[in-house]
């Protein structure tokens, strides 16, 4: 036996010592009374045989049920009890960091140990964990860097992916490295557990792994939905401010007409008939998020507080939830309920936030009984909904929205907008309520709206744009895209996959686009257009004022034929609105949506972060828009960003028609400024986005040259060879193929002539 051996036999004998005596203590003895009553322990000798003689098992079961404190946990108890405890090396995954943290806390607290010792957390920039860590909760980003380095786990015995259901990109992708791992490590065990009842899909991913399934039991929990709530609270909508893309006039005036009584059952045919309307059916989700728009945060704040004045003053003793979408929203309700005579007293109500980013105090305070006669209501983002369980919750409110996923800033493409839950996370959240006794759940939708959610979340992996996806793979330098996404669950369309990847490797639109800005000295105007093609249009089409919504927009156009100067104008007036806090006239007069701008502007400034950070962007601003004045060089970037979306302009006698690459008939969007003119004097036109109705329309174009198609268009880009651009050294590899380093550098040259000229 090797003298390491020995050390850790000694070592494993020591840890069960500590445990025993622990176990025997008072305060160990009440522990595990506690720890027995979760209805995880049933399964305990079952779920450790099985890991036992099982490379993967599949775990679910209701939320609270104690599958992230407890499996993990008996494992390691399992190993220090047979004197293998130094032996073994745990670990278990969580989609968020403060998740990450809170658990390990907990599981320290429930083994008498402080953090850092036996158990662990490690998420970015932060940890506790040394030499004696056996069980190291992370966030799965960790784990998979983790992966890069040491490609065989080595040393790890136990992998526990958490939070499956949730179907993160994160977690999508160490199911599909560990799957390959798998066979590389035979001894290496692999738990997955999820909330839900979905793991048929994980377990056939892992040919048949065994599944199990703890039973739980939580008390019925009452739906009430807008229609109960409002009359419930006795709250009147006196607006439903930015209701919807399409039907906003119309819900704004009915509304204003009705009488209370017959408000309830109107509604519910208003939401209806703005669901069913023909824009629904050709935008679909797009329709579907913009009808929905209309919901909590937009009736307002008020309404939340009348239905916590409502359950504060009327309801029985019990703790609060409310789900809201984001930190600003929970910061901004704080402020007005601590405002709030009744709401914002001390003495009753203690309010407390739960959300990403929040202090290690205050996420203790949230799980503590608060003292006699004051309630609890919690604010927080959909984090509270399945990684992080409050036992005392009676009342949930719920506003129906959550945030999609965001990532380091670093490599990830964030998604801002809130967006529709599905009907399983409305349920889960209901759940939350009836823990301890009988709930109430205040969903501020009608329930036509809840019926017209999905039935479950899209995996983010098909969410997300395929480019932004490859660049995430790219990150993890796994070498062929293609065969990696086809590995996937539920692999992105092949098509969809190879086609992107003929075009370039990687996130052409964005990274090429953005860098051609840069060199070129116009970044502001590319900024702008790369993040409204990001986003979505920011111009709206209301079904019944299809003209004057054209009308507005052409206003934009100063006759320069391009849907995109046409959106760097709208957000650079909305801007100058701001400034001069007339944002919302200006929005309204112009059919634009503040929402979409809004989200614009944050990714204008997410996008822009990346470039200083990736050493792109000239510090001195006015370099970087010296040039940002001069139409066809913008033109000519956005040519750079777009090829080959692009369609050829054929005139007849009394008509236009558009074909693109692919000799496909294309039609123009109605909102598109082109599609007021009779004739562009452009022979081509760029199209960022083509969208299949009843015929394919491209949604948004710019009319370019010849020769600006052919100086940043396909053509350059072929057979060069990379002559090593040194500005984007480094960092060609991250945003494109190496070979359009040299292509940039010759048009700049180019470029360089002609400006001089
Ligand atoms: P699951 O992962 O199945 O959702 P957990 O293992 O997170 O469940 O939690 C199991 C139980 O442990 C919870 O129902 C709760 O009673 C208790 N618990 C978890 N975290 C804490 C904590 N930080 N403080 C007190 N109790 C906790
Ligand atoms: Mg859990």
């Amino acid at each position: 036996e090797s003298v390491m051996e020995k050390v850790l036999q000694k070592r494993s004998l020591r840890m069960r010592n500590m445990q025993r005596t622990w176990q025997e203590s008072p305060e160990g003895r009440k522990m595990l009374e506690f720890r027995k009553s979760l209805p995880s322990f049933m399964e305990k000798q079952g779920l450790l045989q099985a890991i036992a003689h099982n490379q993967v098992i599949v775990v679910s079961g209701e939320t609270g049920c104690g599958k992230t404190t407890q499996i993990p946990q008996y494992v390691l108890e399992s190993q220090i009890e047979s004197g293998r405890g130094a032996f073994c090396n745990i670990i278990c995954t969580q989609p968020r960091r403060i998740s990450a943290m809170a658990v390990s806390e907990r599981v320290s607290a429930e083994r008498g140990e402080p953090l850092g010792e036996t158990v662990g957390f490690k998420v970015r920039l932060e940890g506790m964990k040394g030499k004696n860590t056996h069980l190291l909760f992370c966030t799965s980003g960790i784990l998979l860097r983790r992966l890069l380095s040491d490609r065989n786990l080595n040393g790890i015995t136990h992998v526990f992916v958490d939070e499956i259901h949730e179907r993160g990109m994160n977690e999508d992708f160490l199911l599909i490295v560990l799957k390959d791992l798998l066979p590389r490590r035979r001894d290496l065990r692999l738990v997955l557990m999820s909330a839900t009842l979905n793991a048929e899909l994980f377990s056939n991913y892992f040919g048949g792994a065994p599944t199990f399934r703890i039973p739980g039991f939580t008390y019925p929990v009452r739906a009430h939905f807008l229609e109960d709530v409002l009359e419930i609270t006795g709250y009147k909508l006196t607006s439903f401010n930015q209701i919807d893309d399409y039907g906003q006039e119309k819900l704004w005036k009915t509304q204003k007409q009705l009488a209370p009584r017959k408000r309830k059952n109107q509604i519910t045919s208003l939401v209806e008939d703005a669901l069913s309307k023909s824009s629904f059916e050709n935008y679909s989700s797009r329709a579907r998020d913009s009808v929905a728009s209309w919901a909590p945060d937009c009736i307002g704040f008020n309404l939340i507080e009348a239905v916590l004045c409502h359950i504060c003053r009327k309801e029985r003793p019990g703790a609060v939830l409310v789900f809201m979408t984001g930190w600003e929203d929970i910061s901004s309700l704080r402020d007005q309920l601590k405002a709030h005579p009744l709401l914002g007293d001390p003495n009753r109500i203690l309010l407390l936030t739960c959300h990403g980013s929040m202090a290690t105090s205050e996420q203790k305070l949230i799980f503590e009984k608060p003292p006699p006669n004051i309630r609890k209501v919690i604010l927080a983002t959909n984090m509270a909904e399945a990684s992080i369980t409050i036992n005392d919750i009676v009342f949930v409110v719920d506003c129906g929205k959550a945030k999609e996923t965001t990532y380091d800033a670093l490599n990830n493409t964030p998604c801002l907008l809130p967006s529709w839950i599905s009907q399983a996370s409305a349920r889960q959240r209901r759940g939350r309520a009836g823990r301890v006794q009988p709930g109430e759940c205040y969903h501020l939708y009608p329930k036509c709206v809840y019926e017209a959610f999905s039935e479950y979340q899209l995996p983010e992996l098909l969410r997300t744009p395929l480019n932004s996806l490859c660049l995430q793979i790219k990150s993890l330098q796994v070498e062929s895209i293609g065969e990696f996404l086809s590995a996937a669950l539920q692999a992105p369309e092949p098509r969809a996959v190879r086609s992107f990847l003929s075009i370039l490797p990687v996130d052409p639109k964005l990274g090429k686009m953005l860098i051609m800005g840069a060199i070129f000295r116009c970044f502001d105007p590319v900024l702008t257009i790369v993040a409204g093609l990001s986003v979505r249009d920011p111009f709206l089409l209301p079904q019944d004022k299809r003209d004057l919504a054209g009308t507005a927009k052409s206003r934009f156009s100063a006759k320069d034929y391009s849907d995109h100067m046409a959106l760097v104008r709208a957000y650079e007036g909305w801007k100058d609105a701001e400034r001069e806090g007339s944002s919302y006239e200006y929005c309204w007069r112009n059919f634009l949506s503040a929402q979409t701008l809004q989200a614009i502007h944050s990714l204008r400034k997410q996008f822009s972060f990346i470039l200083k950070d990736a050493g792109l962007l000239d510090t001195d601003a006015s370099m970087i828009n010296k040039l940002s004045h001069n139409q066809s060089l913008v033109r000519a970037v956005i040519c750079s960003g777009l090829f080959p979306g692009i369609a050829s302009v054929v005139h007849r006698e009394t008509s236009m028609s558009f074909k693109t690459m692919d000799d496909g008939q294309v039609l123009l969007y109605a909102n598109s400024v082109n599609a007021r003119y009779q004739t562009i004097p452009y022979p081509w036109l760029l199209f960022g986005e083509k969208v299949k109705v009843n015929a394919v329309f491209i949604r948004d174009s710019t009319g370019v040259s010849d020769s600006i198609l052919i100086l940043f268009g396909g053509a350059l880009s072929n057979g060069i060879q990379a002559g090593h651009l040194k500005m984007l050294d480094g960092y060609v590899d991250f945003f494109m193929d190496p070979n359009l380093a040299d292509c940039y550098l010759k048009v700049k040259e180019e470029l360089n002539k002609l400006i001089q000229k």
